[in-house]
């Protein structure tokens, strides 16, 4: 049985499919209308317009958002990205899915996100800590540990985050180490934060080898983006003894048939800032890297990358969301029927906003663990929830999205029907 019937023709936007995906679990859990109606839209957005004074004096204005899709259960949380092709539907859709990670990996948190429509390639430090701050301006009426705890994504980092915690900090007049997340060590960050959702993503992506018989040490693996999340997930599948046969960034990918040398390859990214021309490999084209033959494929940059178009030629047995939303509708069906198991998003990447919780707790009990203790904890969570959205999917017959979906799902009305409805 699959929750994804009356497939559309085309792929979706990621709102429309984050709305499809919930209409599924409402569907369902024979949940009410006005259920999905609360749902598929967020309890609060803000718009802002962000106008940069550039270091050689001129100003350009960028558009910034919010999302605060439910906090019913918790304070909003999710990360902020910054990146030329945010668009408000984009931000609606990612806060939604942060809604379902958190209730289905039980952190106490409702889902956000934020997004600024710039591409931080083209701004100096300077000018991205201005608009940091102009942007974290605009939100404090909605920002703080107890309502809505941003953390990075893609085109941020833990310097954004610093930045962000610097303007609430001066703005309330005390130090706020908890109204963000993914912080620098030095200001109260977590151990473990910087590579939680890669070795999220690899905790899963063993057990899920381990579920279709593929044993590391003889398995291959690609990786779509080698970000934050992309380059952690590479190494740690190469720690663990898979072949990494490919990865790609934006500007290109890198193939070796019998496996890329990952220190080799992150120091020349280092060197470099891209993973093109890298010694021991050959270049690939860089779309092609999601067709090729491997046992494991993650993608982990961006959303809608696997659509109908290319789904009948991925050859992978397993494919691991390190990304949100990177699979459409469409090819979740295709992969289905070729029997491709795909690990979604809210399970697979929630290894990020796992620890940005213990950093949380951490800095409100102004009490620090080790990087061990954190790492075991994640790893705990992690195989939990694989363990309970698989044995979920098996009970109902339902894929591991829909069964993590309609899981979350379950969680967050439940929450709103012990809450009831004010007034
Ligand atoms: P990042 O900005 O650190 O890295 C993104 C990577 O993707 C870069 O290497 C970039 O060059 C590459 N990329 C961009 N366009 C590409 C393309 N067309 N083909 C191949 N590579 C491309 O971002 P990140 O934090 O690693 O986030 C990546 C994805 O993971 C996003 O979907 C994000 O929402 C998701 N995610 C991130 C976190 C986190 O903790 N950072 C947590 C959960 C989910």
């Amino acid at each position: 049985m699959t929750t994804t019937l009356n497939l559309p023709e085309a792929d979706l936007s990621p709102l429309d499919e984050a709305r499809a995906q919930l209409r599924g679990a409402i569907d369902f859990l024979e949940l009410s209308e006005g259920k999905y109606q609360m749902l598929a839209n967020a309890r609060r957005e803000i718009t802002v317009s962000i106008p940069l004074r550039r270091d050689d004096g001129e100003q350009e204005v960028f558009t910034g958002h919010r999302v605060q899709h439910n906090f019913t259960r918790g304070p909003a949380k999710g990360g902020v990205r910054y990146d030329p092709h945010v668009d408000l539907d984009e931000v609606r859709a990612l806060a939604m899915w942060m809604t379902w990670k958190c209730a289905l990996l039980d952190v106490p948190y409702g889902g956000a996100k934020g997004g600024v429509a710039i591409d931080p390639r083209n701004y100096s430090p300077a000018e991205l800590e201005r608009v940091t701050r102009r942007y974290t301006s605009e939100l404090i009426p909605i920002l703080g540990p107890e309502k809505d705890i941003p953390a990075p994504d893609m085109g941020t980092d833990e310097n954004t985050m610093a930045w962000m915690m610097d303007t609430y900090s001066v703005a309330v007049g005390h130090t706020v180490p908890g109204v963000v997340t993914g912080k620098p060590i030095s200001l109260g960050g977590s151990h473990g934060r910087r590579e939680a959702t890669s070795r999220g993503v690899v905790d899963v992506a063993l057990a899920a080898m381990e579920s279709r018989g593929l044993a590391p040490e003889r398995s291959t693996v690609a990786v779509q983006g080698f970000g934050k999340v992309g380059r952690g997930a590479a190494r740690f599948l190469w720690d663990a003894g898979t072949r990494v046969l490919a990865v790609s960034d934006q500007y290109g990918a890198v193939h070796n048939p019998s496996g890329l040398d990952l220190p080799a390859l992150e120091a020349h990214v280092d060197r470099t800032g891209s993973v093109v021309d890298f010694d021991g490999s050959d270049s690939l084209d860089r779309d092609l890297l999601l067709e090729l033959e491997v046992d494991v494929l993650v993608p982990a940059a961006l959303e809608g990358v696997l659509t109908r178009e290319n789904a009948p030629r991925v050859h992978a047995k397993v494919i691991v969301e390190g990304a949100n939303g990177p699979t459409s509708a469409q090819a979740d069906q295709i992969f289905k029927d070729n029997d491709i198991l795909v690990v979604p998003d809210i399970l697979a990447n929630a290894g990020g906003v796992i620890v940005s919780y213990f950093e949380w707790v951490q800095g409100n009990q102004s009490y620090w663990w080790s990087a061990a203790e954190v790492e075991e904890r994640l790893h705990t969570r992690m195989l939990g929830a694989w363990e309970a959205v698989t044995s979920y999917a098996r009970a109902h017959d339902l894929s591991l999205r829909s069964a993590a979906t309609i899981m979350a799902v379950e969680r967050v009305a439940e929450a709103h029907r012990l809450r009831g409805l004010y007034p």
